[in-house]
C-alpha cells in the first residue's frame, strides 16, 4: 500500500514534508518521493502520521460500567494504540487480556489500578457509585507488584483515582497513594494519577507529606491536567498555575489531558496556553460517560487544543512520541521509522464553525477539526467510524450542573440549566 502524496510529520524524527510512505508486509517499507506501490491511497492535502496513541481511555467493556467499544471508539478514529487507564486491577487483569486485549485489532496497553479489583463497580468520580478505595484490603502493594511482574507485555504503570468520594469519604487516600507509588517505583514503571475532589495538596509542606503533583517524580504522569474543580492545577485564588505544578513539569513529570466527562475545562485550558503550559500528551479519557460528548474522540479533543492554540506539530507530538516515551513504547511505537510496524493514521485538518462544549457546559468556536480519513494498524486497514452528533447538544443541560462546582470558570454560566421536574 502506497499512501501517496501527503504532507508527512513524524514528531519523533522532525520530518515535515509532501512525500510518499510505502508499507510492505505489515511494515514501513520506505518513505520518500514518487515512489512506486501496486495499491495507492491519495494523500494529497491531508496529513499522514504515526498512528495515534490514546494514553487514557477505559476499555474493560460489559465487565466494568465505564468500558467501552475499543475498537470502534479508537482504531475507528485513527489512534492505533489505546492504554486503558487503570480499569482492571491485579485480580480482574487477565480478563481484560484475554476478552479485550487479545480479542480488538486497536492496540491495548494498560496501567494497572492500584486497587485489586480496579474499576470492576466505580463510575465517575462524584457519581455516588461508590469508589474502588472504599476498602483498603483490597489496595495492595504486593499483588499490583505481581500482577505487573507477570504481565509486562501489557501493563505499563500503576494508576489511582485520588478523590474522597471513591477513598472512604477521603480517609484512605495518604495510604492507597502510598502503597501505589510504592508499587511503581518497586517495578520501575510511572504512576498515573487522577487529582480531583482530594484531601490530597497539589504540594505538601515537607517532603514527608504526600502531594499531587509534588510527590510525583520525572516520567510519572498527572492525568485530567485541565479540569477546573478543587485540587485543580490553578490556583483559584491567584487564577495563576500553581508553583508546585510548574516545578513538577521542571523536574519531568508529563502533564496528559484525560478530558473525560468531567476534566476539560476551557477557562483552565486558555490560562495554561496564556502560560504557554501545554499538556505533554492530550488524551480523551474516553469512557460510556464521555464517548457521545463532550469528549467523543481523540481528533475532538486535539481540535480542542488547536482552538486554545497549541501548535500543529506540539499536538501531533503529544498523541505519538510522548505518549509512547510515556509508556516505554518509544520503540516500538509513535514514529514512522522504516522497519517499524505500520500504524498510520491520515487525517484532514477541516474548517468548520461549530461551538463546541467542555465538561461544564461552557461554550468555544471551533474554527478548524482534524477528521480521520485513513487508519492502518500493522499495516491492515481499520474501518472508521463518526460521532452520531457533534456537538451534541442533548448533554450540555447535565454538564452545566457541574458549572457551579468549578473552582476555576468562566465569568459568566453557561446556557441555561435544565430544570430537574
Ligand atoms: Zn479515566
Amino acid at each position: 500500500m502506497l499512501l501517496r502524496g501527503g504532507r508527512v510529520i513524524d514528531p519523533s524524527s522532525g520530518l515535515d514534508d509532501e512525500c510518499d510512505v510505502l508499507i510492505e508486509d505489515g511494515r514501513i517499507a520506505e518513505i520518500g518521493r514518487d515512489l512506486d506501490g501496486q495499491e495507492a491511497f491519495d494523500c494529497t492535502g491531508f496529513l499522514v502520521v504515526p498512528g495515534l496513541i490514546d494514553l487514557h481511555v477505559h476499555g474493560y467493556q460489559y465487565a466494568t460500567p465505564l468500558g467501552i467499544d475499543v475498537d470502534h471508539y479508537c482504531l475507528g478514529r485513527g489512534v492505533t494504540t489505546a492504554v486503558d487507564a487503570g480499569s482492571a486491577g491485579a485480580s480482574t487483569l487477565l480478563g481484560l487480556r484475554k476478552y479485550v486485549i487479545e480479542k480488538c485489532s486497536t492496540r491495548l496497553l494498560a496501567f494497572l489500578n492500584i486497587a485489586q479489583h480496579g474499576l470492576a463497580s466505580a463510575g465517575c468520580v462524584q457519581a455516588g457509585r461508590g469508589g474502588e478505595l472504599d476498602s483498603l484490603n483490597q489496595v495492595s502493594t504486593d499483588a499490583c507488584i505481581d500482577g505487573i511482574s507477570s504481565n509486562r507485555d501489557i501493563v505499563v504503570g500503576v494508576k489511582i483515582r485520588l478523590a474522597e468520594d471513591v477513598a472512604d469519604g477521603g480517609r484512605n487516600e495518604v495510604e492507597a497513594y502510598r502503597r501505589a507509588i510504592l508499587a511503581a517505583r518497586n517495578c520501575g514503571v510511572p504512576i498515573m494519577t487522577h487529582h480531583a475532589f482530594s484531601s490530597i495538596p497539589v504540594t505538601g509542606q515537607s517532603s514527608e507529606v504526600l502531594s499531587c503533583p509534588g510527590s510525583l517524580a520525572r516520567g510519572d504522569i498527572y492525568t485530567h491536567c485541565f479540569h477546573g474543580f478543587s485540587s485543580c492545577i490553578v490556583d483559584p485564588h491567584t487564577g495563576h498555575i500553581d508553583s508546585g505544578v510548574w516545578e513538577a513539569k521542571q523536574r519531568g513529570v508529563l502533564f496528559d489531558i484525560g478530558h473525560g466527562m468531567g476534566s476539560f475545562n476551557w477557562t483552565v485550558a486558555e490560562i495554561c496556553a496564556k502560560s504557554g503550559f501545554w499538556p505533554d500528551t492530550v488524551s480523551t479519557d474516553l469512557h460510556t460517560d464521555s464517548q457521545a460528548g463532550p469528549a467523543y474522540d481523540l481528533p475532538t479533543v486535539m481540535s480542542k487544543m488547536l482552538c486554545v492554540g497549541m501548535p500543529l506539530n506540539e499536538i501531533l507530538r503529544s498523541v505519538t512520541s510522548t505518549p509512547a516515551f510515556a509508556i516505554g513504547w518509544q520503540d516500538r511505537i509513535g514514529s514512522l521509522k522504516v522497519g517499524r510496524e505500520a500504524d498510520v493514521t491520515v487525517l484532514s485538518l477541516e474548517s468548520c464553525h461549530l461551538y463546541i462544549e467542555d465538561c461544564q457546559a461552557q461554550q468555544r468556536l471551533l474554527k478548524q477539526k482534524f477528521v480521520p480519513k485513513a487508519v492502518w494498524r500493522a499495516g491492515r486497514r481499520g474501518f472508521l467510524t463518526e460521532p452520531e452528533v457533534l456537538p451534541n447538544q442533548d448533554r450540555v443541560p447535565e454538564l452545566a450542573k457541574s458549572w457551579t462546582n468549578a473552582v476555576v470558570r468562566d465569568a459568566i454560566a453557561p446556557i441555561t440549566v435544565t430544570e430537574d421536574k
